[in-house]
């Protein structure tokens, strides 16, 4: 299991809530569900990404989760 902040995965820079997942997959996709319940605006510019955007998010995305510690 690792964790990284909301900030971290690209929500608002004050945004502390820590997002967990043992894959980068399912970080992302808790990441996801905690922006559409709390950050509308971001929800919105996610619902408008091609899978392309999503591809290159997910390769710039799986670095940090993979330098991250074990928790
Ligand atoms: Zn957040």
């Amino acid at each position: 299991m690792k964790q990284m902040t909301c900030a971290q995965m690209g929500g608002p820079a004050t945004c502390s809530v820590i997002i967990s997942g043992s894959t980068a997959e399912e970080m992302a996709k808790n990441g996801g569900i905690h922006v559409h319940q709390n950050h509308p605006e971001i929800a919105k510019q996610m619902d408008s990404m091609t899978p392309e955007d999503n591809e290159k998010w997910m390769a710039d995305f799986k670095p940090k989760f993979d330098a991250l510690p074990e928790m």
